[in-house]
């Protein structure tokens, strides 16, 4: 059973910055207003996740590894979520198969935090009381150390520093009013630092810089028929030269693929422009898969007028482009 479970986890976490991505939603899930990650050889020796959210009640800390177990309650269209875009209730579970996993937790109701480690998504021994603020500490440490295969793929910690970068870079700009660190180990400087109460340009500003978030403007774009609601900004700045930022989330989701990003650049851009960041609410729709959201988004395309409804913002105007 445990080498099924590891070989499930291995597939829903490939390397540290699945993990993190996992980590930063259940952080953000428990109502976090500050979040730090500390890392060291890119993650894969440790990854580690402050947070000062809700915390999780040393009376729950027995379950929060097993498989299936969540807090939160499930719409059905978190359910219908599951295949491509996530999961529930199995982060924790999955990391716990193919890490190191210590949990350092205290919520506002108790009087000090307690401390556990996991292993195979069981407890390795009983939580035990320790400092700590309010909020929760995750460490990952010794990621697919049991997992010789993953182990030998994820060799290079610059790009998995790369790659967690673009993460938290991405869900800070989603989550302007959360503030986001993200350092190295031992470093005293971080490679990224957001403030939280800020708006999307003033993230956008402290991640990509200057020359990008002086050039952006804003674009929404709303179907009321077809209960479909987007935001985001456009740059026509060439801002990078190695390659091209584009952040999408789908109801509060970070979403990585190429067709809805093609399909949002046809309703968005004009040839010249680039999206940047956009986000998108798509309640009801079953996001199962891309198929589904593409469909979606291509039957408000074919909607006559559609592109009417596409306000640009810029600090000046609003207007249509
Ligand atoms: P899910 O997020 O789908 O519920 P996870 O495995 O990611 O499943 O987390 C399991 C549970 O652990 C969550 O439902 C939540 O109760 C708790 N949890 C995890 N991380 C945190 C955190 N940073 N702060 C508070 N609670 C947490
Ligand atoms: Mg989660």
């Amino acid at each position: 059973e445990v080498v099924v479970n590891r070989i499930a986890a291995g597939e829903v976490i490939q390397r540290p910055a699945n993990a993190l991505k996992e980590l930063l939603e259940n952080s953000l899930d428990a109502k976090s207003t500050n979040i730090q990650v500390t890392l060291k050889n890119g993650g894969l020796k440790l990854l580690q996740i402050q947070d000062n959210g809700t915390g999780i009640r040393k009376q729950d800390m027995d379950i929060v590894c097993e498989r299936f177990t969540t807090s939160k309650l499930t719409k059905f269209e978190d359910l219908t979520s599951i295949a491509t875009f996530g999961f529930r209730g199995e982060a924790l579970a999955s990391i716990s198969h193919v890490a190191h996993l210590t949990i350092t937790t205290k919520t506002a109701a108790q009087q000090c935090a307690f401390r556990a480690q996991y292993e195979d998504g069981k407890l390795k021994g009983p939580p035990k009381p320790c400092a700590g603020n309010q909020g929760t500490l995750i460490s990952v440490e010794d990621l697919f150390y049991n997992v010789a295969t993953r182990k030998k793929v994820l060799k290079n910690p610059t790009e998995e520093f790369v790659k967690i970068a673009d993460v938290v870079g991405n869900y800070a700009v989603h989550n302007p009013a959360v503030g986001f660190i993200l350092k190295r180990q031992g470093e005293t400087t971080s490679d990224i630092k957001t403030n939280p109460s800020s708006t999307h340009v003033d993230v956008i500003r402290a991640v990509y810089g200057e020359h990008i978030a002086r050039e952006l403007m804003e674009v929404e774009f709303s179907h009321e028929v077809l209960k479909f609601k987007m935001h985001g900004y456009i740059s026509n700045v060439n801002y990078s030269t190695k390659k091209l930022i584009f952040i999408l989330f789908i109801n509060n989701r970070l979403v990585d693929s190429t067709a809805l990003r093609k399909a949002i650049e046809r309703l968005l851009g004009s040839n010249k422009s680039r999206v940047f960041y956009t986000q998108a609410k798509l309640p009801g729709v079953n996001l199962k898969s891309e198929e589904a959201i593409l469909e979606k988004l291509d039957s408000s395309l074919s909607q006559r007028k559609v592109r009417d409804n596409v306000l640009v913002r810029t600090d000046s105007s609003v207007q249509k482009i």
